[in-house]
C-alpha cells in the first residue's frame, strides 16, 4: 500500500545518460565500503570513518570529509559520487508541515518522497520502487506500470537528502510511498537495516515501517527472518471478495492465507500487524462493512487504521463526513486497537494516495 504513491508519471521518461555513472557511495554498508576501498592503500578504519561521514555526519561533498588525507579525497572523488539521487524539487503544504520531494535517480527517472510532522512525530515516507507492478484499481502508480526497483542506496538517499533539506531530525520512516516493499524486499530490508544502524543513521527498528499490500510469501520469509521492523498491510476489503474490488493482487494471496501469515508474524514477533483500511465511498464505507470487519479480525493481535480517501479525480471519492463518523461509531464496538488517519498535505498531492510528479511546475 501506498500513502503516498499517485505518480503523474506524463513526462517522467528516462533521460538518456551517455556516459557511464559514477558508483555511489550512499547505499554501501560497512563491509562493502571496506572492500571497495582496498585499491586505495589505506588503512582499515578509513572505511568507518566515511561510513560515518555519509551516514551520520550530513556531508555532501569528499572535501567536507575532514579527518580523510586530501589525497585520498581526491581519489575517491574520481572514481565514486556520495549521492545517487539529485533533489529536483521540494513543495511545501499552505497549511500544514508537510513537503514533498521530488527526485532524479541517475539513469533519470524520478520518484517521490513526503515528510509529514505532527507534534514531537516527523515522519518520511519513501519509495521503494519507480513504478509498481501491483495494480492496486485506486492507485495511479499502477498507471505507470512497474520500473524499475530503486537500489539501497537510492533508497537511504531519500532520507539523508530529506534530513538536510529540512534541517530537523526524522523520527519514523515509513515505506508507504511509490512501490510495493516487499517486491523489492532484499533491497528494502538492506536499506532498513542501514537506516537502523548503530554507528550510522540510528534510527530505532521500532521507529520503521514496512508497508505491504500483502505479499503472503514474503510475509512469512520476514517472520522466519525475525526483522523488528514494524509492518502494515493493506487490508481495504471487509471480506476476499471486497478486496478482490480493488486490489486484483488479492487473487493470487487471498485474504484466509493472509490472515494465516499475520497470525504467525504477531505470534512469533510478539508484536500486532496494523491493517490499513481505505474508506471509498460506495466501495469500503459501510456500516455493514466495519461488523465485517470486527467479526474478521476479533481474536487476531492487529490494529487497524481507517484512512479516508483523498480524491485524486479519479473514479473513487472519499465518503461525506457523516457516512466517514457512522463508520468508526460502528467500529467502536471492536475489541482491537482502531485509529483514524487523516492525511497530511492534500493541498500539495501529498497525502495518503495523492503523490504527483508535476513536472510543470518543476519546469516553471
Ligand atoms: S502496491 Fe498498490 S497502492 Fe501501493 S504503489 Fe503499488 S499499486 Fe499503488
Amino acid at each position: 500500500m501506498s500513502c503516498a504513491s499517485f505518480l503523474d508519471n506524463r513526462n517522467s521518461a528516462p533521460v538518456q545518460t551517455t556516459k557511464k555513472s559514477k558508483i555511489a557511495l550512499v547505499g554501501l554498508k560497512l563491509e562493502e565500503l571496506e572492500s571497495i576501498l582496498t585499491e586505495f592503500s589505506e588503512p582499515s578504519f578509513r572505511g568507518q570513518q566515511i561510513f560515518e561521514w555519509l551516514y551520520r555526519s550530513r556531508v555532501d561533498l569528499f572535501d567536507q570529509m575532514g579527518n580523510l588525507p586530501s589525497d585520498f579525497r581526491n581519489a575517491l572523488s574520481e572514481k565514486f559520487i556520495i549521492h545517487p539521487l539529485k533533489e529536483v524539487h521540494v513543495t511545501g503544504s499552505s497549511s500544514e508541515p508537510t513537503q514533498k520531494f521530488l527526485f532524479e535517480l541517475q539513469s533519470g527517472e524520478k520518484v517521490e518522497s513526503v515528510l509529514m510532522k505532527e507534534g514531537k512525530r516527523t515522519t518520511l515516507c519513501i519509495s521503494s520502487q519507480v513504478g509498481c507492478a501491483v495494480n492496486c484499481d485506486f492507485c495511479a502508480t499502477a498507471s505507470m506500470g512497474f520500473q524499475k526497483n530503486l537500489s539501497v542506496g537510492e533508497i537511504v538517499d531519500q532520507f539523508l537528502h530529506v534530513r538536510r533539506a529540512a534541517k530537523t531530525n526524522i523520527t519514523n520512516v515509513v515505506f508507504m510511498g511509490m512501490g510495493e516493499p516487499f517486491l523489492n524486499y532484499n533491497r528494502v530490508i538492506a536499506a532498513a537495516d542501514l537506516m537502523n544502524a548503530e554507528k550510522g543513521i540510528k534510527l530505532g527498528a521500532k521507529r520503521i515501517t514496512i508497508s505491504t499490500v500483502g505479499i503472503t510469501s514474503k510475509i512469512k520469509r520476514y517472520t522466519d527472518e525475525k526483522h523488528r521492523y514494524k509492518l502494515a498491510i493493506s487490508l481495504n476489503g471487509s471480506s476476499q471478495e471486497s478486496r478482490l474490488q480493488t486490489m486484483p493482487i488479492a487473487k493470487k494471496y487471498p485474504l484466509e492465507g493472509l490472515l494465516t501469515v499475520i497470525d504467525n508474524y504477531s505470534l512469533t514477533s510478539r508484536h500486532p500487524v496494523t491493517l490499513e483500511y481505505v474508506l471509498m465511498a460506495g466501495i469500503t464505507d459501510n456500516i455493514d462493512d466495519a461488523l465485517k470487519l470486527i467479526d474478521m479480525l476479533t481474536g487476531h493481535r492487529c490494529k487497524l487504521n481507517v484512512i479516508p480517501y483523498n480524491d485524486i479525480g479519479g473514479k473513487y471519492k472519499r465518503p461525506a463526513d457523516d457516512v466517514i463518523e457512522a463508520f468508526i461509531i460502528a467500529l467502536k464496538k471492536a475489541p482491537f486497537p482502531v485509529t483514524v488517519r487523516w492525511s497530511k498535505g492534500t493541498d500539495i498531492a501529498a497525502g495518503c494516495g495523492q503523490l504527483a510528479v508535476m513536472e510543470s511546475s518543476v519546469i516553471n
